[in-house]
């Protein structure tokens, strides 16, 4: 490993040429340097790693050539090119303003400006991460910037052009530096391989790339750590283990599992997962990028979208000829959704659980997306949601499906509560203006989906007594058309409850959010069948959960799938501890004993977190 030098370094491009993946942007600085058309001042912005600080060396390098080339590069050879291969020029100052930010270091710089050069004809100053000048830095560079001697030529470069000043900006060419494609990573990380003598498959060098992100310092080092690790032969599974990458196998045989409606070898899939140590966020978003990547296999026109090698493009096109147009859209959704609601679950396992479950149910039986195939359970969803019939996916056939069905509005149960909630339920529905009803129409929307058969989790499923009311007991309320309903009420248990309780608190708007921060603070209960009951502590937190029953309850009903769904709310007996007081308690108990506490919260429009 002696004189070992670092790829990045090494292979460090010396004329616009060899620059990869910019090639607009090289082709425009060397004709502006063919047609001596040379701007004063130069911004490069662009994320890391791209080729800025590469490009303003060559561009350095270039215009003080003495014998350029015909094409506007410089000739390596002439005694002003070896200067700067060997970096001994003096027609290059670099700044780092990221650890030289100050006025001192500016002024420093300034003073060499008035320099002119000994050879050559301009004198390059690249100050990089530019955005990190101190503010009377900055003042002192743009006077400088304003009039600088006709030696002087300024290249900027910034990873955060929003940073940079208006004064600056007008002041510069600026050049936008994109990330670098997969494609253009893969073959120059093959090109350096082959140099370097290393036995790479493309497919191992796939994984870099889509690592680096665009980025070709960030690909060479990854590029560097791997050959290090294995010892000169890039494999694909090397490559995975050392960079902690999931393996594509997995998704491949996921989807295989939902299309074939296979949802415990999904459940065991993830469990292998899990078990190895990957996080299921991470899964999830793996998941999200296959059905986008199947999804775009299946049209020639997007193909070119994959970002991937040409070997498995093959087998992306494979499985994507089996996967039907809107299963891909229903999956992409429901994953999209589970990394949505990811970060605030309290249980995040059952959440991604329950996508594999509803993605792998997509293709069953009562879908018109794979008509062939023999019904199991009936477990058809309950359409009724009037937004699920403007979804863009939805095929002409299922559109018209919901068409029909989509105007009933839920049969209001046989209500045993002592409480007059349901008569609120029509009201409720048509409430379509409030920030809490587009919530529930989002709810909604995602009903067409067929949802889980809690079978599959491994958890007790309570069932409700659904004997012991009769639906022709209940009124229909004005809304509901005659249409009946054949599909069954889903069941659930406590945990599915609580689970989208918390989802409903989760998606409150602002205002609410003092009412949110209780809700997820709360566990409710089963009392009987489908009623459960929410148990507050005082009677003003009751009211404002009384207020909130309807849109709350039908959201519950949506999302659960059962129209029988019944939200009370209980003041908490003394002795019963509900939980331990927090501020907001602490307020409201205060307020009972004295009014004027709430006149103050009032006026001042105080809130409390
Ligand atoms: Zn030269």
């Amino acid at each position: 490993m002696e004189n070992y030098i670092v790829s990045a370094r090494k292979y460090r491009p010396s004329t616009f040429e060899s620059v990869v993946g910019q090639r607009a942007l090289t082709t425009t600085l060397k004709n502006a340097i063919a047609t001596g058309k040379l701007a004063h001042a130069y911004l490069f912005c662009g994320p890391r790693g791209v080729g800025k600080t590469t490009c303003a060396r060559i561009f350095a390098k270039t215009i003080n050539c003495m014998n350029p080339t015909a094409d506007g590069e410089a000739c390596n050879q002439c005694e002003s090119c070896t200067a700067f291969s060997e970096h001994r020029s003096y027609n290059i100052h670099e700044l780092d303003a990221a650890s030289n930010n100050s006025v001192d270091d500016i002024r420093q710089l300034v003073e060499q400006v008035r320099i002119p050069p000994q050879i050559g004809k301009y004198k390059v100053y690249i100050i990089d991460e530019v955005h990190m000048l101190s503010a009377s830095a900055f003042n002192a560079f743009l006077k400088t910037l304003e009039e600088p001697p006709r030696h002087a030529i300024f290249i900027l470069a910034t990873t955060e052009k929003h940073k940079i000043l208006p004064t600056i900006l007008s002041r510069c060419q600026i050049y936008d530096f994109s990330r670098i494609g997969v494609e253009d990573t893969v073959a120059h990380l093959a090109y350096v391989a082959s140099k370097e003598g290393i036995a790479a498959e493309p497919e191992a060098l796939n994984v870099i790339a889509l690592k680096a992100d665009g980025g070709m310092r960030d690909a060479l080092s990854i590029f560097d750590q791997v050959v290090s690790f294995t010892g000169g032969c890039i494999t694909y599974k090397s490559v995975i283990e050392n960079l902690n990458v999931l393996d594509y196998e997995y998704y491949f045989r996921l989807t295989d599992f939902f299309l074939e409606n296979k949802i415990s070898d999904a459940l065991l899939l993830l469990n292998d997962v899990l078990n190895k140590g990957f996080d299921g966020s991470h899964f999830i978003t793996g998941l999200s990028s296959h059905l986008r990547d199947l999804l775009v296999s299946k049209d020639p026109i997007t193909l070119p979208l994959l970002e991937v090698g040409a070997s498995i493009r093959e087998r992306y096109q494979v499985q994507a000829q089996k996967c039907p147009l809107p299963f891909l859209y229903r999956a992409m959704k429901l994953c999209n959704d589970c990394d949505l609601n990811y970060r605030t679950s309290k249980n995040k396992r059952l959440l991604v659980e329950l996508t594999l479950i509803q993605t792998a149910q997509l293709t069953a039986e009562g879908d018109d997306v794979a008509s062939g195939r023999s019904p199991k359970q009936a477990i058809k969803p309950v359409f009724t949601s009037p937004a699920a019939a403007q979804q863009p996916q939805a095929t002409p056939v299922a559109s018209s499906q919901q068409a029909v069905v989509q105007a009933a509005q839920p049969i209001v149960a046989a209500n045993k509560t002592p409480r007059p909630v349901n008569t609120q339920n029509s009201t409720a529905a048509t409430a379509h203006a409030t920030p809490t009803a587009v919530l529930m129409a989002q709810g909604r929307e995602e009903k067409k989906v067929p949802v889980m058969k809690m079978s599959g989790l491994g958890i007790s499923i309570k069932r409700p007594h659904v004997e012991e009311e009769p639906k022709s007991a209940a009124p229909l309320p004005p809304a509901a058309q005659q249409s009946a309903q054949p599909e069954e009420d889903y069941i659930f248990n406590e945990r599915d409850l609580n689970y989208y309780w918390q989802e409903y608190a989760g998606r409150m708007p602002k205002e609410q959010v003092a009412i949110a921060k209780r809700m997820q603070n709360m566990h409710v209960a089963l009392t009987q069948g489908t009623t459960f009951e929410a148990v507050v502590d005082n009677e003003i937190v009751a009211k404002e959960f009384t207020a909130l029953i309807p849109t709350l309850q039908e959201y519950l009903r949506a999302r659960l799938k059962n129209r029988k769904i019944t939200m009370t709310v209980r003041i908490s007996a003394p002795t019963e501890k509900v939980r331990a007081y927090g501020r907001v308690e602490k307020f409201q108990m205060m307020a009972q004993k004295n009014n004027a506490l709430l006149q103050l919260k009032e006026a001042f429009g105080l809130e409390l977190y």
